[in-house]
């Protein structure tokens, strides 16, 4: 038995060449997927996270993130996670129901003082390390804000 066996010829769905993958399901398997799954050979694959990367780097900072500083790899994944972030913040203040305008206005300067914190967030890393931040994580920061400026 060799690694051989494991290797299976598959096609980019970009550029159309052919490049070797290890698959280490069953044969069978590996020729089903070998031959129906998307593949993206490593040179496409780059180009498309740049591409998804200066998308997502456009789009963050027309609402005031700046760009993001490391390594490319790192600068690619912090991007894709400050905007699912973004949309978790987004998705929190949708979610909102007011009693009163006053109050409409403690939670809209609320959230644009959490923003503001984390646009000062530049690093890569940052954004990386605070991946898991979660819904009731970023509720409870802008409850803290709303309580301190109140
Ligand atoms: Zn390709």
């Amino acid at each position: 038995m060799t690694d051989e066996i494991y290797k299976y010829d598959v096609r980019c769905s970009t550029c159309r060449q052919t490049f070797k993958v290890e698959l280490f399901e069953s044969h069978e398997k590996n020729l089903f997927l070998a031959d129906k799954k998307d593949w993206y050979c490593e040179k496409c694959k780059k180009e498309y996270f740049d591409q998804q990367t200066a998308a997502l780097t456009k789009t963050q900072k027309a609402i005031g993130f700046p760009e993001l500083e490391g390594t490319p790899k790192m600068i690619s994944w912090a991007a894709k996670i400050r905007g699912d972030l973004i949309k978790k913040v987004d998705y929190l203040k949708q979610s909102l129901t007011f009693e009163s305008d006053d109050e409409k206005k403690l939670s809209d300067k609320a959230f644009d003082m959490f923003m503001k914190e984390w646009q000062k967030n530049i690093e890569a890393k940052w954004w990386i390390d605070n991946r898991q931040i979660n819904v009731r994580d970023i509720s409870k920061g802008i409850g803290e804000i709303s309580d301190s400026i109140k």
